[in-house]
């Protein structure tokens, strides 16, 4: 599978043979009025993430305690996974707190690697001309969305931000939708959700949404999964609402 990102129809007949392999995701734009899309892993490059935690955290927690880095990945996973998924997981304040490091302001050191994917900017820009609805919905700590966004100014393309820490619950939770339900007015039939986690997107399809994307390969430097259970995009590019699209 083809890893480039594909601006518009190819002009040789290498990169169309190769256009040809793309996943095949139709959206019937008509059938939409809210469009809801995560943050990190689908609008930017998860890569900043996964070196955060998997790289530089290690390294400054065995700098601090003493330890090879090794060794702090094998303390730091096990916590790590204790709270995936939970709003604590996300949260900044309480790993400064469990790890007794100034998380925000290591974030900062490698916001060089904060990065919007390409062909989303095109895709958010056509959208904003179209007659929808466009929240971003995040996990992400609002400390982090902060960051992210003087980083990367993609906050100006949408109507509304919501992040979970606001709403007290994560995406992961039933909660979170009914939550979002009475603070957001939508209709779950008429939404389409793009998010890269499959465990969010199962708890977003039994709240009734109906329209549900997941992302190919939500870090550069990550592998392209299949078989995710749902429509995964290779590129936004691919549901420009002007594309002529072939179901
Ligand atoms: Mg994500």
């Amino acid at each position: 599978m083809m890893t480039e990102i594909c601006h518009g129809w190819p002009n040789n007949r290498l990169n169309f043979s190769h256009y040809m392999e793309r996943s095949h995701v139709v959206i019937q734009w008509q059938n939409i009025d809210t469009i809801l899309l995560d943050m990190d892993g689908t609008l930017l490059d998860l890569h900043y993430d996964d070196y955060f935690w998997q790289q530089y955290v290690p390294e400054q927690y065995a700098t601090k305690h003493d330890l090879s880095v090794i060794e702090a990945k094998s303390l730091l996973e096990p916590k790590f996974k204790a709270h995936e998924g939970t709003l604590a997981w996300y949260c900044v304040d309480f790993w400064s707190q469990q790890l007794g490091l100034n998380i925000i302001q290591l974030k900062q050191d490698c916001r060089h690697l904060i990065a919007i994917h390409p062909g989303v900017e095109i895709f958010l820009n056509e959208i904003g001309g179209a007659d929808k609805q466009l929240l971003m919905i995040t996990n992400a700590h609002t400390k982090v969305v902060d960051l992210k966004f003087k980083n990367t100014g993609i906050d100006k393309y949408f109507d509304v931000i919501v992040s979970s820490h606001e709403l007290g619950f994560p995406k992961e939770d039933p909660l979170f939708w009914e939550q979002l339900a009475q603070q957001e007015v939508f209709s779950p039939s008429r939404t389409l959700f793009i998010d890269d986690s499959l465990p969010i997107l199962h708890t977003a399809k039994a709240f009734g949404i109906r329209h549900l994307l997941t992302i190919k390969q939500p870090s550069s430097q990550g592998l392209q999964r299949t078989n995710q259970g749902f429509p995964a995009l290779d590129s936004f590019l691919d549901i420009l609402p002007s594309r002529v699209q072939v179901s």
